[in-house]
This record gives C-alpha cells, sequence and structure tokens, in this order.
C-alpha cells in the first residue's frame, strides 16, 4: 500500500461517521491523486481554477470535486461545468455570477458553501457574520434557483494558540447552528460545516464539523 493510501485510511478511521474528508491535493500531481483514489477517496479539494481544470480531466470522472480557494467571478465558468461543490463563496455578486453560469452553461443546480471570515487575518477571505445574516435576511439567494446552500466554511487563524482556535470554531459552531435554524430550518440540503486542516481537524469536530479539508497530512508537504 502507498503511504498515501496508508494515511488516508488512518484519518479515515478516525472520523466520525458524520464527517466527511476532503482531501486538498493541491500541489500535488495526479499520480498522487490516483494513489488517494486507488485508497477509496473519492472528495478532492483544490484551491486554484487553473490547477483544478487542468488536473480534472486527467482522473476519474466520479471524484467529487470541492473548490476550497478564492474565486474570481471571471472563472466561475471555467469550474461550473464539473465542480461538485464551491466551498469559498464570499459574496453575494460571487453567487450570482455562478447562478448567470449554471443557466448559461446547462447546469442545473450546483452546491456552494459561504465562506465566513472568522479569523482576525486581513488576507483570508469570507462573509463578516453581519454581512451574511443581512444578506440572507434579504432574501436574495432565494431566488438562485441553480444553486443549492448547502453550508458554512470557513479557515481558523494561523496560530499555535489552541484556545483560540477553539474560541474561532465555537463561533462557526453557533454561527451554523443560528443560521440553520433562521434561515434553512426547512432545508435538508443546508447541513455542512467546514472547518479543520490538517493540523487541527480532530479539534474541528469536536465544534461540529461535517467536512475537513486535509492537505498535508495525506500528501507530505508541498512544493510551492
Ligand atoms: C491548503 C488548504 C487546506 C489544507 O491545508 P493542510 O494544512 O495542508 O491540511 C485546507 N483548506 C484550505 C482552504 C486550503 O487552502
Amino acid at each position: 500500500m502507498s503511504q498515501i493510501a496508508s494515511r488516508i485510511q488512518s484519518i479515515k478511521a478516525e472520523l466520525p461517521a458524520h464527517v466527511d474528508l476532503i482531501a486538498v491535493s493541491k500541489f500535488h500531481p495526479v499520480p498522487a491523486i490516483l494513489d488517494a483514489y486507488d485508497a477509496g477517496q473519492r472528495l478532492f479539494g483544490e484551491n486554484r481554477v487553473q490547477e483544478l481544470v487542468d488536473k480534472a480531466p486527467q482522473l476519474p470522472e466520479d471524484i467529487k470535486w470541492h473548490l476550497i480557494g478564492t474565486l474570481q467571478r471571471n472563472k466561475v465558468k471555467y469550474i461550473v461545468p464539473f465542480v461538485h461543490t464551491i466551498q469559498s463563496v464570499d459574496s453575494p455578486k460571487l453567487l450570482d455570477e455562478i447562478e448567470r453560469q449554471c443557466e448559461r452553461l446547462g447546469r442545473a443546480t450546483i452546491d456552494v458553501l459561504l465562506q465566513i471570515h472568522i479569523s482576525g487575518e486581513e488576507s483570508k477571505h469570507g462573509f463578516g457574520i453581519e454581512e451574511l445574516k443581512d444578506y440572507l435576511s434579504s432574501g436574495a439567494h432565494k431566488g438562485l434557483s441553480h444553486i443549492r446552500i448547502t453550508g458554512l466554511m470557513a479557515m481558523a487563524s494561523l496560530t499555535e494558540d489552541e484556545e483560540q482556535i477553539r474560541r474561532e470554531f465555537a463561533r462557526m459552531q453557533a454561527l451554523f447552528t443560528e443560521i440553520k435554524a433562521t434561515h434553512f430550518a426547512e432545508s435538508e440540503t443546508f447541513r455542512h460545516l467546514s472547518i479543520g486542516m490538517s493540523d487541527d481537524y480532530p479539534i474541528a469536530i469536536e465544534y461540529g464539523a461535517t467536512y475537513v479539508r486535509v492537505g498535508t497530512k495525506i500528501f507530505g508537504q508541498r512544493e510551492y
């Protein structure tokens, strides 16, 4: 068994049944992704459109691709035909563009997570908490017939301070619960909280993660 396959198996063995592993394959080549695929992995995450568009056609069609990195509006059209979930939706304008491209390209529905800016870091993208609440209260999302909002995504601060990470995950869990109750109480599809990466996914699971996005711990260090 390859090292990648054995890492996948040991991570999966620890995950509760309601948590899905997204294997973050950015900067790793197609053969490494195939090793993970052969170990049964089907959900993969990439953070750059160009890399995703290059790799996807070289890999099996039953892979569910998740875009997890910043998406510029002018690139939406390249991924709408095949991507499973866009986890990094950070503005109403981006939602509108995804809707428009689904209509244009004949994609019936696409799953998205709304990314929340939870850390104090300027560099991270996402809806502010009030911005998210205002947007959903406006009801604008209800007019987007090609988009299924399946949950929320966030990146915690890059820090060794576990208490800070716990505070951020706890805020996300509370926000998820509130948003679900307020805006998606009748929805079976709004059910995902995507938090947790290689260094903090066991903590994220304590705070209700349903997707964990793990790269380094599966594929090793990335060479940029
Ligand atoms: C790269 C990346 C990950 C995975 O990071 P690791 O620390 O390698 O597990 C998760 N989420 C996002 C948004 C990323 O860009």
